[in-house]
């Protein structure tokens, strides 16, 4: 039989894009392993290599024959880390019940929105969001609701402009403090004035805390039930091994929420992935419960190049970047130079500027339209110092060489 009819794809795939992030990510390593001399700044995870004693703890778990199914959620002993963890930071108290292990961070919320959403249901994302925000909600049938935020209050929440965004529809509202992509923590009263609206409106919080202990303030963890506990019922915590120990290729994340959701959530990864890998669970139990010290030192190497390149990006003409107080991403309103040219080639958009930036300047950059704002780009600085150096030079001889009209 003659085959004539294409291939069809469900509705749901169809404009599903794929992560602008990993793809640039991945594109950049392949120019270095062609031996490009590029400065990687696209990178959403730590340079550094993953702790020795994890890595052993792994090791160990191989070698004692720890590589058979555990349970979905996650082995007891990890999630008895998750919780001790979330106690020492948060003060808060949750039972084995109410935490889910998962395959990555992004695995957590993937759960939460297919345990969480009906088609048509609205899910209150702040701009600039991380980029899988809005497909992981669309994935489950949800519509995103942007709320807009201004640069210039370090795009902090308006509550009346996210009261006014609320509608018969809504569900949810994601935070993501520190943030993937600006480096903003939102204040105690910011997370305050956030908790009134959710209280009022019966919205449930999820709040995105991957980068909770990379913050340069000195100041311990904090999310929304470190000022209202009260909401405990409707928020979920999303958390993970990922940024904090380096350990992004390991897939290890967790949830920690109401116990309908979680045990929603759980059998929505047991009717998928089952449970996350055996071995890197070992890992993360090791790096939940062993020496801390890898977390500081990280924190202050982050810390220095966050000096470095947000003292250089801010010195370039025509471009301001906002101090990110955690993460390890410059975000950095490059808009000055739309409309500019280099022989003929027009920079029109964000997307044109990281394009612009990786074949003049030799650096690997994410652009703003990515993360909701194109007037934007993103420079991860998760490089040593000496790469971050040679790059802004580059940076700013290529934006040297633009020309107006
Ligand atoms: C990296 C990241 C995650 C999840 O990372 P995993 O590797 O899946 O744990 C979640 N949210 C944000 C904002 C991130 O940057």
């Amino acid at each position: 039989m003659p085959d004539s009819a294409p291939l069809r794809l469900a509705q749901r795939v169809t404009s599903l894009k794929p992560s602008p992030t990993l793809t640039i990510n991945a594109k950049a390593k392949h120019l270095k392993a062609q031996g490009v001399d590029l400065a990687n700044l696209s990178a959403g995870e730590p340079d550094f290599d993953t702790p020795e004693h994890i890595k052993e703890a792994a090791v160990k778990a191989i070698r004692d024959g720890f590589t058979k199914y555990t349970p979905v959620g996650g082995i007891p002993e990890l999630k008895e880390a998750v919780i001790a963890r979330l106690a020492e930071d948060y003060a808060v108290t949750y039972r084995p019940e109410q935490i889910l292990v998962s395959t990555g961070g992004k695995q957590a919320l993937y759960n939460i929105a297919q345990a969480l959403l009906d088609p048509g249901d609205e899910v209150i994302i702040p701009v600039p969001y991380w980029v899988s925000y809005p497909p992981i909600v669309e994935l489950a049938g949800g519509v995103p609701r942007y709320l807009e935020t201004r640069a210039e209050a370090g795009f902090d929440i308006d509550p009346a402009a996210l009261e006014a965004l609320v509608g018969p529809r809504t569900r949810a509202i994601i935070l993501n403090s520190p943030s993937n992509p600006t480096g903003c923590v939102y204040s105690r009263a910011t997370l305050a004035a956030v908790a009134r609206v959710a209280a009022a409106h019966g919205l449930v919080v999820i709040s995105d805390d991957i980068y909770d202990r990379i913050r340069f303030d000195g100041r311990p963890p904090e999310n929304i039930l470190s000022v209202a506990p009260d909401l405990a019922d409707r928020v979920v915590l999303v958390n993970g091994v990922s940024k904090t120990y380096a350990m992004t290729g390991w897939r290890i994340g967790y949830m920690a929420g109401p116990e309908a959701l979680v045990k929603a959530a759980t059998r929505v990864q047991g009717q998928s992935t089952s449970n996350p890998n055996s071995i890197a669970q070992m890992a993360a139990l090791a790096a939940l419960t062993g020496p801390q010290e890898c977390v500081d030192r990280m924190t202050a190497a982050f810390r220095e190049r966050r000096d470095f390149i947000t003292r250089r990006l801010n010195a370039l003409p025509g471009v301001t970047c906002p101090e990110p107080m955690g993460a390890f991403y410059a975000f950095a309103d490059l808009s000055a130079y739309h409309g500019a040219r280099a022989g003929d080639r027009a920079i029109g958009d964000s997307l044109a500027m990281t394009d612009y930036l990786l074949d003049e300047a030799r650096i690997a950059s994410v652009p703003g339209v990515a993360f909701g704002d194109d007037r934007f780009v993103r420079f991860s600085y998760a490089s040593d110092l000496a790469t971050l150096e040679a790059a802004l030079a580059r940076l700013e001889a290529a934006l040297g060489r633009l020309t107006r009209g």
